[in-house]
């Protein structure tokens, strides 16, 4: 059991997450680890994807209104807007929530990056905050140097998007990122660019200190680079979910059937197949990808997130030969319990988008990567695990071609390419675990941040 370093004098954290799959469960796993080191922790959240209660009863839930609808359904293409809908919104009802609060000694407001109105309201109630960025922390270095590039005239953004794709130069401090890695939030407008980087640096600067979810081992030399640019503290305490006890926070029901299958299939000889909460495919795509993994002779557990059309019905309309192949050689489920699916023996593979939990859990468990990253830090995410880390295969395609998945699944599975990043995926899985360990870099410094804390407290 964790030593209450807060003392007896249980200190009161205010916690809001944003409302996203690859946000939330981060936000909710430090909360746990910050509840297990002596601190109360009240959830303050948006009735949009609202967390469950139910499975966090050690925490106080307050929801505050956030002007969004429920039948709002989260797209690549929607997130900034939805982002700029909480802004817009949620500052009054957030600043009334919080003086419903305040006799109940508030130590510090900790608050997801997104969340950009939470700053202003802590400022007038002269309560302190810190920031959890849910990237990695290279990421927000790349916002750092699109942020010098803007100025400096240096950014091909005016240019179209194939343009940019095409951009194979180097970013100067950021090698092995290429210019066409670098997060630009979908936008390629400098003006709406330069006003979204503004808010991301003035957060960092305004803030106590900077959490991420990564590890010494992965981005030692990039946390100190941050240190050295913003001069706050910064605490890389990640893997989270491997200091947090488990417990759910989907928004979609996982369903447990693809473990029993995966009980029945040899080491190794699963390729897992995944691409967020957020990304969806045209049916187009989904039928390159099922000929590609078919053609691969590979077994495969794919979670199958469509846009527009019905899963079941697609499935339905493919030729009885393919049906057929899929039954005896695929396992195919609407949301996983992915934590569970990448630990299991019978996986050898992740065919991943590159969202940052899901890199992280892929390589805390050893498991090598196809890497498929669309838009935001995930460009950033994928270049790291294909060309610093060396676990993952990097997807070159724009399009989803049935040709390319065979190669790339072969690749991974298959070939002694695939083989030798299995290996360093066992090196890199010993490190992350010993850095959750008693005495490892993010033990020690959560202790830090623990103090750290308390010293405003
Ligand atoms: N996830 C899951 N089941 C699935 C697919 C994803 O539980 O079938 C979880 C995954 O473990 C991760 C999160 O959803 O914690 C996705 O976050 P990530 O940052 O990888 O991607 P995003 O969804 O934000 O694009």
């Amino acid at each position: 059991m964790e030593k209450h370093r807060a003392g007896n004098r249980r200190r009161r954290l205010v916690v809001v997450p944003a409302p996203f799959q690859g946000h939330l469960t981060p936000m909710l796993q430090l909360a746990s680890i910050l509840h297990s080191n002596g601190f109360s922790i009240t959830i303050a959240h948006t009735r949009f994807n609202s967390p469950d209660p139910s499975n966090h009863p050690h925490f106080s839930f307050l929801p505050f209104s956030d002007g969004l609808s429920h039948s709002d359904s989260i797209s690549s293409h929607n997130l900034t807007a939805i982002t700029d809908t909480l802004s817009a919104n949620c500052a009054s009802p957030f600043r009334d929530l919080l003086l419903r609060l305040t006799t109940q000694n508030i130590a510090c407001i900790v608050h997801d990056g997104l969340m950009y109105f939470v700053d202003s309201v802590a400022q007038q109630l002269n309560l302190p905050t810190i920031l959890l960025r849910t990237t990695c922390a290279t990421n927000v270095l790349a916002y750092h140097s699109l942020h010098r590039l803007l100025s400096e005239g240096c950014l091909p953004l005016q240019a179209n998007e194939t343009c940019r794709h095409a951009d194979e130069r180097v970013v100067p401090g950021l090698e092995p990122l290429r210019f066409k890695d670098l997060p630009t939030f979908i936008s390629t407008n400098s003006d709406v660019l330069q006003y979204q980087l503004n808010k991301v640096q003035h957060g960092i600067k305004s803030s106590l200190g900077v959490i991420f979810n990564t590890v010494d081992c992965l981005e030692g030399h990039r946390v100190d680079e941050l240190r050295q640019i913003y001069q706050v503290p910064i605490f890389p305490i990640g893997a989270f979910h491997g200091m947090a006890p488990d417990s759910s926070s989907s928004f979609l029901e996982q369903d447990h059937s693809c473990i029993a299958w995966l009980h029945e299939q040899a080491p190794r000889s699963v390729l897992y197949v995944s691409l967020g909460s957020i990304i969806t495919w045209e049916e187009k795509e989904l039928t390159e990808m099922v000929y590609g993994l078919l053609s691969s002779k590979q077994k495969f557990l794919w979670v199958v997130r469509a846009r527009a059309i019905d899963v079941t019905e697609w499935v339905e309309s493919l030729a009885e030969d393919v049906r057929k192949a899929i039954g005896d050689r695929g396992c195919m489920v609407r949301w996983a319990p992915q934590k569970e699916v990448l630990a299991h023996e019978a996986v050898g593979g992740f065919w991943s988008h590159c969202g940052w939990n899901s890199t992280l859990e892929s390589m805390y468990e050893g498991k090598p990567m196809i890497c498929q990253a669309h838009f935001g830090d995930q460009r950033v995410n994928s270049r790291l695990a294909s060309h610093v880390w060396k676990v993952g295969v990097e997807w070159s395609g724009d399009v989803m071609e049935r040709g390319d998945v065979e190669k790339a699944v072969t690749k991974l599975m298959v070939d002694p390419q695939g083989k030798q990043m299995w290996q360093r995926a066992q090196q890199l899985k010993r490190q992350l675990r010993q850095a959750v360990t008693q005495g490892g870099s993010s033990r020690n410094t959560l202790i830090h941040l623990v103090d750290h804390i308390l010293s405003f407290s």
